[in-house]
């Protein structure tokens, strides 16, 4: 599989929540381009050059979105399209169109494209809708970026939290791991996904980072906070448990 890796520098990133994202361009400027000013944001993306290399990463991959350009090498991106939606996958796709007629993007979104941005377009846009889309598949509607339960706020375009109140000082990762888990409630996260979301193709993952850095949110907010599901994965604690839990003496409380 032809494939350029892009390492997201999570700890750089300013713009909101970290989204794991399939970029589908054969065009090598334009996706050189998209795929720095995303890595910029700090997001973990895959880039690959055409339908078949495509396929097999979303199989092989949870993304939160694929970025779709539609003449692509071995087949039509509209015909990639159709199987995805046929095989029952509910990734949201953006298309990155440079046909501008309506009827085109009429017909994209009855394919199933959630959205499309006509090329050239301005990456800032591509951003927009990206944490549109964000917004949407997590099911908050809300534009502002405070995710709240019970007394944890997480915010996402400041990368901080807050437990009753008080802010408490996270890493990168650790903040990575909670938003996650607080984004796909109340849904369990497997390691595995949750290793997808921190890192890359390629990367060395140590086998127990997942764990640590539980461990270490569990330290500083409740060992409430997240609960292991047996077998299956990690899941933030409801609404209630986190009203009820006492909070051990803040650490790195600032
Ligand atoms: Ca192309």
């Amino acid at each position: 599989m032809i494939c350029v890796k892009v390492r997201a520098d999570i700890h750089a990133n300013r713009c909101g929540a970290v989204m794991r994202l399939l970029l589908v361009e054969d065009d090598e400027m334009l996706g050189q381009a998209t795929s720095d000013a995303l890595q910029g944001a700090g997001q973990s993306l895959d880039w690959v050059r055409n339908c078949m290399d495509a396929r097999a990463a979303a199989r092989l991959h949870e993304y939160d979105a694929i970025l779709l350009d539609l003449g692509l090498p071995d087949m039509p991106g509209e015909e990639l399209m159709k199987q995805l939606r046929s095989a029952r996958s509910n990734t949201p796709i953006i298309v990155l169109t440079a046909r501008s007629q309506v009827e085109d993007r009429v017909t994209l979104l009855d394919l199933g494209a959630d959205d499309y941005l006509v090329k050239p377009f301005d990456i800032n846009e591509l951003r927009a809708r990206l944490r549109a889309v964000k917004r949407r598949t997590s099911g908050n509607n809300d534009a502002s970026d405070v995710q709240k339960v019970g007394p944890l706020e997480l915010f996402q375009a400041s990368r901080t939290a807050r437990w009753k109140g008080r802010q408490v000082n996270l890493t990168g990762k650790e903040f990575d791991v909670l938003e996650t888990l607080l984004m796909r409630r109340p849904r369990v996260v497997s390691r595995a996904q949750l290793e997808e979301v921190l890192y890359g193709w390629g990367d060395e993952v140590e086998s127990n980072a997942i764990e640590v850095y539980i461990h270490f949110l569990r330290r500083k907010f409740t060992p409430a906070l997240i609960v292991t599901v047996r077998g299956k994965g990690y899941q933030i604690g409801s609404e209630e448990i986190l009203q009820a839990a006492v909070a051990p003496p803040p650490l790195g409380a600032g």
